[in-house]
């Protein structure tokens, strides 16, 4: 069994439980499914939000490379103005 959120065109989510990922193919081509609150039968799997505190494992990227002294783009590097 596997669990989608689900989410009608009027932004209702809920949840809904199928067998596996083909059943949920075969119930939306079927038009079998709709939203619990209004009915819409123009379903589509919300996207799951991310867990708290899973993006901050992501690495910063810098900004701006590191310049090199005293030769970084002829002299219009952004980090050289001053
Ligand atoms: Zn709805």
């Amino acid at each position: 069994m596997i669990r989608y959120t689900l989410q009608c065109s009027q932004g209702h989510a809920f949840e809904q439980w199928f067998d596996n990922m083909a059943d949920y193919d075969a119930r939306q081509d079927a038009g079998s499914l709709s939203c619990p609150e209004c009915g819409d039968r123009t379903v589509s799997k919300a996207l799951m939000a991310p867990a708290l505190g899973a993006a901050t494992k992501t690495p910063a990227t810098p900004a701006l490379p590191p310049c090199a002294t005293g030769g970084c783009g002829g002299g219009v590097c952004p980090a050289m103005a001053d």
